[in-house]
């Protein structure tokens, strides 16, 4: 296809339609392109929202990544805001377009069109819901009606529905602006997408800075009065606040791809093909209202993530200009900073592992971010999740006070490629006190699961240590100060250093399950233990894992 005077049309001006039309331009001189946003603003930094209502970012103009000024003047595109694409009409090739401003209704003919619009913050209907202090975070202008209403009404507290990464994100703003904050969550944990155990810190950070947390709880209606706002929640209990924040999750855009006869997928997300292009050949769809391939089990899915989104407008502006761009599949690495906590996570969960009948052997470590000598070390936690068979990585989730993001990087990286346990062993990262360790986080992670794999260790979990069988004897061999802080119950304790010379108390028909603190000292044991004759596993991340799990239980 020629490039000459090629006419491209974008519906939506912030992530991946901002990508899309800069991408266009420096592939194309020709290409005459214009970009339709409905709101304001284009390329604003809907990731920052968050951290301009509590002050992290004083300056909001800092939001604007790229204002339409810059962007016709750098990428000569014709920016169309509050300019709302209503219809699209395949036969004629041409948009409908209304121009909220001018008050009128108009046509524009493409040769391709791209769809970025996103996905929109559910809203349940619910009493209430449609009331004044009631707000949902996705633009500009809903972070100001949050910054207004804390002006105007000053409010003691504010109810957060959804513990999502926006729900605490907001949390967190809210309560840096002094905001008390009850954060509802139907499900029985925060952060759905890692698993229950591993968000048990997170519930901790939350409680240190005064949030009331509400698992297993929904609200059921809103109510006004002069006062202001209550929340019901469905544990009857009635919670009066001068804001609610709706975070409970988006669903893609779809209505002008579905009246056009784009194909929809079952999960609700416009079809598009690796190229991201659509049921229709001329028409091309990136970003939150996309369905995407999962890269590690393979099944469509939703993943509403600002990379994803940029790099598929890349790639839709690269195949409208014969480039042959592929999308990879998408692995849903994410990152959340809950006050002065990290969550990250990257590839498929154990909770998806099971419910797609996926097979997976897991392991948990909790070393130190960096040297423990060096000033300011911090535990990390990190969960590891592989192919029982050939050790390929299917998923990793880890969480601490800092040295996060670099290992769900590193992981993600080697999911990314198809690198195994094995392959963490061997990679070399980088090392000076300040930073990390001789033997990384990663490579750490890489010994214990290979171990496993090589038959050199045996682990078991927390369901075999909290409900150990007959024929199975606990033993924990941490020191007795450690014990008395807390340990589990049923277990007998013999520390490690005093193992060998303590054999005798060891019960030969049993299977010994060893627990320490953190999995280092019981692999030691367990090596002790098994070159003595003893059946043994020891449990993976030890004490501090049991905790992670009680914990989140609670
Ligand atoms: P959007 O960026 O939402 O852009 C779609 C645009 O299309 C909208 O501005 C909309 O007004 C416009 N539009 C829709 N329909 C039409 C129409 N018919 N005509 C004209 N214009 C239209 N992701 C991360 O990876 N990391 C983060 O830390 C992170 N933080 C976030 C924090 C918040 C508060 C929010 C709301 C999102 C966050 N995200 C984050 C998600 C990320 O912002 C989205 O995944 C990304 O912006 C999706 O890009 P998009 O182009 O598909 O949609």
């Amino acid at each position: 296809m020629s490039n000459k005077k090629k006419r491209i049309l974008i519906v939506g001006g912030v992530a991946g339609g901002a990508s899309a039309a800069a991408r266009a331009r420096r592939l194309s001189e020709d290409a005459e392109i214009t970009l339709f946003e409905r709101g304001k603003y284009i390329s604003f930094a809907n990731c920052g929202l968050p951290y301009h209502i509590s002050g992290a970012i004083p300056n909001r103009k800092k939001l604007l990544v790229q204002t339409p000024d810059a962007m016709r003047k750098r990428f000569r595109i014709d920016v169309r805001t509050r300019n709302e694409v209503i219809s699209v009409n395949r036969e004629k090739k041409e948009v409908i377009v209304r121009d909220h401003e001018g008050k009128k209704d108009y046509s524009e003919p493409y040769d391709a069109l791209i769809l970025s619009p996103g996905a929109e913050p559910n809203r349940p209907p619910l009493p209430g819901v449609d009331s004044k202090h009631v707000v949902t975070v996705r633009s500009m202008h809903d972070m100001d009606a949050i910054i207004k209403v804390m002006k105007d009404n000053k409010p003691d507290r504010a109810v957060v529905v959804g513990g999502g990464y926006i729900g605490l994100e907001i949390t967190e703003a809210l309560c840096e602006r002094g905001v008390k904050v009850t954060l509802v969550e139907l499900a029985p944990q925060i952060m759905v997408t890692a698993d229950l155990e591993m968000t048990a810190p997170v519930k901790q950070e939350l409680s240190l800075h005064g949030v009331d947390l509400r698992l297993n709880t929904s609200i059921t209606a809103i109510n006004e009065d002069e006062e202001g706002s209550s929340v019901v929640l469905s544990t009857g209990d009635t919670v009066r606040c001068g804001l609610i924040v709706l975070c409970i999750g988006v669903k893609p855009e779809i209505k002008l791809a579905y009246e056009a006869g784009i194909e929809i997928g079952k999960r609700g997300g416009i079809v598009v093909d690796e190229h991201m292009r659509t049921s229709d050949p001329d028409i091309y769809a990136v970003g939150d209202a996309v369905e995407v391939t999962d890269l590690v089990g393979g099944f469509q899915t939703l993943i509403p993530l600002a990379g994803p989104a940029n790099r598929q407008g890349r790639i839709a502006a690269d195949n409208i200009f014969g480039h042959g761009s592929t999308y990879k599949k998408t692995q849903g690495t994410a990152i959340c900073k809950v006050f002065d906590l990290t969550i990250g996570m990257t590839g498929m969960n154990e909770k998806g592992l099971i419910r797609t009948g996926t097979p997976y052997e897991k392991i948990y470590i909790h070393p130190a971010n960096h040297a423990t000598y060096y000033p300011g070390a911090s535990p990390i936690s990190i969960k590891l999740l592989f192919n029982p068979e050939s050790g390929v990585i299917l998923g990793s989730q880890a969480v601490g006070h800092s040295g996060i993001d670099k290992r769900i990087d590193v992981l993600a990286t080697a999911i990314r490629a198809g690198m195994t346990v094995y392959d963490l062993e061997h990679l070399e990262l980088t090392y000076a006190p300040p930073y990390g360790s001789a033997k990384d986080p990663v490579n750490y992670a890489g010994f214990v699961a290979a171990n496993v794999l090589r038959g050199e260790a045996r682990i078991c979990q927390y369901e075999d240590v909290a409900n150990p069988g007959d024929d199975q004897f606990l033993v924990d061999v941490r020191t007795t100060a450690e014990i008395e802080a807390g340990n589990i119950p049923g277990a007998h304790n013999i520390p490690v250093d005093e193992l060998r010379g303590r054999l005798g108390e060891l019960p030969k028909n049993k299977e010994i399950l060893v627990i320490c603190q953190v999995g280092l000292r019981s692999y030691l044991a367990y090596r002790i233990l098994t070159q003595h004759g003893f059946r043994c596993q020891y449990f993976s991340g030890g004490y501090k894992t049991y905790l992670a799990f009680t914990d989140s239980l609670l």
